[in-house]
């Protein structure tokens, strides 16, 4: 089983960025409204994720770490209408099988909390641990029994970039939650709890906030929201370019043409403009078990998604022309 673990790892948890996102979406699938992320060489010693969530219950604990025990499906049309971001159950089984994994977590109701500790995937039994309600997460010294694996590991500044920039799209998607970021003792972001404005300007900065234009545009089961910035901005990167479907960050080919087309048709030129848009349709006309580290998906009817996002883009930017 561990050997299993250690294989699902490599797909799942690249580096330390991978295993990061994963703890995050475990803690705002538990509700968590504060979740504070400190890391120590770039996630490659340690990345420890506090989180105020509902918490695991000591019985649970074992099975949170283990393989597709996920407390998130119940059944495969479940299955086909994920609206959890974590959903294979893989998750932390894969971390736990490729580090040293401390889990203290306190349930709402409990008197206590209680802690396990996992090396390599071997556990320990539950013991009573101090924690206000929520649930955290340390995993210390990533890959470390794995050197052909850790030699794929960049740079501690590397790899703490990738851990940054993870963070920065959980927290774009989830502005209504509080987000604090530490690296090496050293505080780096804390993100108030606010909305998606807010939360832009703290991310994209004071500049796409105030030029940027709203869109919020709907058609049948798909709506498309947030913020495009003015193409007067000229520094915009494909770094600041983040598009959301059904909260998930996602990189494809299908959106990204729309936008260029969009911003070419409406305002005849071909600079990259920088974005925080957000598309939600029915999980059922999305696949976005694509790859485990889930950045792609797949349209079931992507012409209809192209064809919708051309237009509300181009509205959308039409609009603030006219
Ligand atoms: P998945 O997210 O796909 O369900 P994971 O391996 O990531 O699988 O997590 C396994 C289970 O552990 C989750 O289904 C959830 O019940 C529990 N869990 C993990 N992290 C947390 C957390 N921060 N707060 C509460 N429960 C958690
Ligand atoms: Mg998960």
């Amino acid at each position: 089983d561990t050997l299993v673990n250690q294989i699902a790892a490599g797909e799942v948890v690249e580096r330390p960025a991978n295993a990061l996102k994963e703890l995050l979406e475990n803690s705002i699938d538990a509700g968590s409204v504060n979740l504070n992320v400190e890391l120590m060489a770039g996630g490659t010693k340690l990345i420890k994720v506090i989180d105020d969530g509902i918490g695991i219950g000591r019985d649970d604990l074992a099975l949170a770490l283990h393989r597709h025990a996920t407390s998130k499906i119940r059944d495969f049309d479940d299955l086909q209408r994920v609206a959890t971001l974590g959903f294979r159950g893989e998750g932390l089984a894969s971390i736990a099988s490729v580090s040293r994994l401390v889990l203290t977590s306190r349930e709402r109701d409990g008197s206590h909390a209680w802690r396990v500790e996992a090396d390599h995937g071997r556990l320990t039994e539950p013991e009573p641990a101090a924690l206000s309600v929520g649930t955290t997460i340390e995993v210390h010294d990533l890959y470390y029994q794995l050197p052909a694996r850790r030699k794929f590991l960049k740079s501690d500044s590397t790899e703490y970039a990738h851990c940054a920039d993870m963070v920065q799209r959980l927290a774009l998607a989830n502005p209504d939650k509080q987000f604090t970021l530490t690296h090496n003792g050293r505080a780096q972001q804390r993100y108030l709890a606010g909305d998606l404005a807010k939360r832009a300007a703290a991310i994209l900065g004071d500049e796409f906030a105030a030029s940027a234009i709203a869109i919020d545009e709907a058609a049948g089961p798909l709506r498309i929201h947030g913020l495009t910035g003015s193409p007067t901005l000229g520094k915009a990167s494909r770094d600041a370019q983040y598009f959301f479907v059904n909260g998930r960050f996602v990189r494809d080919k299908v959106i990204q043409h729309a936008l260029r087309e969009a911003y070419r048709d409406v305002l005849h030129h071909d600079r990259h403009a920088a974005y925080c848009l957000f598309l939600d349709l029915e999980p059922e006309g999305v696949d976005v078990n694509v790859h485990p580290t889930k950045i792609e998906v797949r349209f079931r009817e992507s012409q209809a998604v192209y064809r919708f996002l051309l237009h509300s883009l181009k509205k959308a930017l039409a609009d603030t022309r006219a």
